[in-house]
């Protein structure tokens, strides 16, 4: 495992049960381009174009299930588990996704990770990026919201949603002390 980077997905997941179960806390961050919810809504292409769209999110469903799994089966040892996506993700629609919150004792938290220091890493500005954490362990104090009375600018397009995927070094901090107590 690479501790600065994570896993890529997907891998083996038999691959993945072995490092998950030498784990006491895995936090999973699937790639969330395909469930935008612009994506999603875009118009053009016409019916190609939404067909593609689907077939997108269909290829990255396996990813999706399988992060549930690999969640319960962390939480089935004791360990503690957290995912990450966009708080608009079509992802959390998803079957596996909405079975594993509504099992008792999960918590869900929303953050706007502009209060944590995201920028737009093109432009330099801040970005909200609203942002769930769903998790099996509660997370104290992660809820910063955004109070910036100005506003930002939408993150527009796949190039400003690359540039402000990375986390901001606050959200991590934070994201390690609210965990810390549950684990
Ligand atoms: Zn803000």
């Amino acid at each position: 495992m690479d501790r600065n980077t994570g896993w890529d997905l997907p891998r083996e997941e038999t691959e993945l049960q072995a490092l998950v179960d030498s784990a006491d806390w895995i936090h999973f961050a699937p790639e969330c381009k395909m469930w935008s919810t612009a994506r999603a809504g875009l118009r053009g292409g016409g019916v190609a174009g939404r067909r593609a769209r689907l077939a997108g999110m269909r290829a990255q469903r396996p990813t999706i299930e399988m992060c549930a799994r690999l969640a319960r089966r962390v939480a089935r040892r004791g360990g503690a588990w957290t995912i990450e996506h966009p708080q608009s993700s079509l992802a959390w629609q998803e079957t596996a996704w909405i079975a594993l919150a509504a099992q008792p004792g999960i918590h869900r938290v929303i953050v706007h990770q502009c209060r944590y220091g995201l920028r737009n890493r093109r432009t330099g500005e801040l970005v909200r990026k609203p942002t769930t954490i769903l998790s099996n362990i509660p997370l104290p104090g992660l809820t910063k919201r955004c109070n910036h009375p100005a506003g930002h600018s939408p993150l527009v397009g796949g190039k400003d949603c690359a540039a402000a995927a990375q986390y901001p070094r606050r959200l991590c901090t934070a994201l390690v002390h609210a965990a810390l107590p549950g684990l």
